[in-house]
């Protein structure tokens, strides 16, 4: 048997590009052409699967890739689908990614004067995910019609054929953009890895276990930024404390000045431009941020 890890990711769409950064920013090198099926791994005995993202957790259950990057609200769908026909689903989740944030809501038009979620109950809810669906309306005990599309489901209250919608949704823009307004989330999603058993492939657990430290070395600085300024020595304390989340920072001479240090620090959360502007009113110069790769340890 192949003892080169298959991992599957979205072929086209809004996983693609972050999928294939995070990939890359492991350490994995391919030879890259969207447009084919797979790509091959350079560097590692690792490939590529591109496919739909509605495909991959079946193409785990079947063996056919080890590892997919997909959102966890095709993931649970897929688990709650397999539950209610009694079918195993042997998929672990590994580790949560930081992108493709969304939810999935419930919407009704904009005109629904909406309270709460028995307004819900005998009405038509159109949907992609039925299952995650039936699932609330189940623990809240509201009985209402599941009308099952397979896209474009926000226009279904404007054809007249559901009163609401289940969709994802981030910014809620296209919600706007058909009248329709969010009146329940009911589940909350980012992209994650996902895994099938390997307990019966050393070879493959072992560099999965690899792959995992370069992931969590990346995943642990996503947000993180490196940053280096000139403080006035009176000023260090004020300044220390305006920068986001940061380290035990390096306190370092200048040459030639008395009363001003270099300070280099790792700060932990985004830093915004709110943060660099309070710092240059502290009284803070040169101030650099700059991108932190990896970290590991
Ligand atoms: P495919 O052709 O692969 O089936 P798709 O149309 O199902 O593509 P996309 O719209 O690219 O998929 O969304 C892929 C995933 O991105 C979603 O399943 C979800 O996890 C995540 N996502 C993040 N934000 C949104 C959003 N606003 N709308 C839809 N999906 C989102
Ligand atoms: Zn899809």
């Amino acid at each position: 048997m192949s003892q080169r890890l298959k991992i599957a990711i979205q072929k086209s769409g809004r996983l693609t590009e972050k999928s294939l950064e995070l990939l890359e920013r492991c350490g994995l090198e391919f030879t890259r052409s969207k447009d084919e099926l797979f790509c091959f791994g350079q560097n590692m005995p690792v490939d590529l699967l591109l496919v739909r993202d509605d495909d991959i957790p079946e193409f785990l259950r079947e063996g056919i890739c080890d590892l997919g990057l997909v959102g966890d609200n095709v993931a649970e769908e897929n688990r709650l689908k397999a539950q209610a026909k009694g079918q195993p689903y042997p998929l672990e989740r590994v580790r949560g990614l930081g992108y493709g944030r969304c939810r999935l809501s419930i919407a009704v038009k904009r005109d629904f004067d909406y309270q709460s979620i028995e307004q819900l109950a005998g009405r038509h809810i159109a949907t992609s995910y039925p299952y995650l669906l039936q699932d609330f309306l189940d623990r809240n005990g509201v009985r209402a019609g599941i009308a099952y599309l397979s896209g474009s489901v926000e226009i279904a209250p404007r054809l007249g054929t559901a009163e609401a919608i289940c969709d994802l949704v981030s910014s809620g823009a296209t919600l706007a953009a058909n009248n329709l307004k969010e009146a329940e989330v009911i589940y909350r999603s980012e992209a994650a890895l996902y895994q099938r058993a390997l307990e019966d492939q050393p070879e493959k657990q072992a560099l999965l276990q690899r792959l995992l430290v370069r992931l969590d070395a990346v995943l642990k600085v996503a947000e993180s930024k490196y940053v280096m300024l000139h403080a006035p020595k009176a000023q260090l304390d004020a300044i220390c404390r305006i920068l986001p989340a940061a380290e035990a920072p390096t306190i370092l001479p200048l040459g030639g000045k008395e009363d001003t240090v270099a300070v280099h620090t790792l700060c932990r959360e985004t830093v915004l431009w709110e943060h660099l502007e309070q710092l240059q009113a502290a009284g803070a110069s040169a101030i650099l941020v700059l991108p932190v790769e990896k970290m590991l340890g």
